[in-house]
């Protein structure tokens, strides 16, 4: 199945009630203020396009983890003020996300305002995916938006479900995730090369296995990588090692092989006796010191992966080669970000901690698409169908 979702101009928004499905869960500190808002900033372009069109945007979102009931610290309030500042629109914040009183503070909402319904968390049926709960939300609009890309992989009534009653499509921040994706698993410009990383082989088995099926080469660094030599049967010393994924590990190998994919692998190590920033590092060989762990890629891997980067046509890249929170262990990590960054081809990044790499490396202007999505950019690589976008435009 092509990755593809209609897009906003497919709708007649004039007039329209329009339900816009945001993800405006931003961090916070203690107190309970915005930390950051990038995420409210990435809604922009959609309620812009719609207001723009005449459509009346009513803005639905989660924030935290409330666990279906009422927790008034995590009432949106703070974030309907900041939407209001960023986009210089009222925005008319309700304290309920259904029923009678919120279809009255719509109809009464001025012309050109942004309405934001209160946390949608706090419904019981909101994570359950309760198809009534949706057509309550449903009751609300004529049109519905999804544009929470971060929440797409999850099934839930104001996710996946008000489409089933209304005429839907994707915003214009999901249509950008969902072309960035596209032009990487569906029809790619070739060499198609993907960059794994991350802790664990675990996390990422499915990824591992849709991608041997799609890429030209595969690029392995993290802590995974580990598993995969210690079932090439080299030494790994004390770094990673899920012994119960070594099978798994040479099946990879295996399909790797008879599909022509090359599946590259460390070649050398940063290592230490034990992870932590003061620990006195030394560069290692293919072959890993009992007592050493493996915490980063050392300099002829950065060199030959940064050679294979510099000359694909489209490449993906999940998950950090060391542990690069860490000074000693961030070279590696570095060194893939900027052959990414310097990559002449279409360049996807995506994966919770492999984004907040580049960003703090400060390269994320220079890659094609830094994805907003940890956990639904890692679901569309395992190449998975998202609720939230399998749902758009059914009715
Ligand atoms: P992403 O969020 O980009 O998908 P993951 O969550 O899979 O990435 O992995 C990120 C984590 O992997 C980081 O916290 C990093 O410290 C850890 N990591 C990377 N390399 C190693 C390694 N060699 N040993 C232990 N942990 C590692
Ligand atoms: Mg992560």
């Amino acid at each position: 199945m092509p990755l593809s979702a209609p897009t906003l101009e497919e709708l007649d928004l004039a007039g329209k009630r329009v339900l816009v499905r945001v993800d405006f869960n931003v961090p916070r500190d203690e107190n309970g203020a915005i930390r950051d808002d990038t995420r409210i900033r990435a809604a922009l372009p959609t309620l812009r396009a719609i207001l723009e069109a005449g459509g009346r945007p009513i803005c639905l979102t989660h924030l935290g983890r409330p666990g279906g009931e009422v927790r008034e610290e995590l009432r949106v309030d703070a974030v309907g003020e900041r939407l209001a500042e960023l986009s210089g629109t009222v925005v008319v914040k309700l304290d309920e996300s259904f029923g009678e009183a919120v279809q009255q503070g719509i109809a009464q909402a001025p012309p050109g305002s942004i309405v934001l319904l209160e946390n949608v968390r706090f419904n019981p049926g909101e994570t359950r995916g309760d198809p009534e709960l949706a057509a309550r939300y449903a009751e609300l609009g004529d049109l519905f938006v999804n544009d929470a890309f971060g929440s797409s992989h999850r099934p839930h009534a104001s996710v996946s479900g008000i489409a089933a009653y209304l005429p839907s499509a994707a915003g214009r921040l999901l249509q950008s995730e969902i072309e960035a994706f596209a032009r990487v698993l569906d029809n790619p410009d070739r060499p198609l090369l993907a960059i794994l990383g991350g802790a664990k082989v675990s996390d990422k088995l499915q990824v591992i296995d849709n991608l041997i099926e799609r890429v030209d080469a595969l690029l392995v660094g993290g802590g995974m990588a580990y598993t995969f030599l210690a079932a090439q049967g080299h030494g790994i010393g004390a770094s990673l090692f899920e012994e119960e994924r070594v099978e798994v590990c040479r099946q990879a190998l295996e399909k790797a092989e008879q599909r022509g994919v090359e599946l590259l692998l460390p070649l050398d190590h940063v290592i230490a006796e034990r992870c932590a920033e003061d620990a006195p590092t030394r560069t290692s060989g293919l072959e890993i010191p009992e007592g050493q762990m493996a915490l980063d890629i050392g300099p002829r891997t950065r060199a030959l992966f940064a050679e294979r980067i510099a000359g694909v046509a489209t490449l993906v890249w999940n998950g950090p080669m060391g542990v690069f929170e860490m000074e000693p262990f961030r070279s590696g990590t570095l060194a893939v970000a900027r052959a990414v960054a310097a990559c002449p081809g279409y360049t996807v990044v995506g994966g919770g901690d492999s984004v907040a790499a580049v960003q703090e490396f400060g390269l994320a202007e220079k890659v094609s698409h830094v994805s907003t999505g940890g956990g639904a950019s890692l679901e569309l690589l395992e190449g998975k169908e998202l609720p939230g976008i399998a749902c758009l435009g059914r009715v």
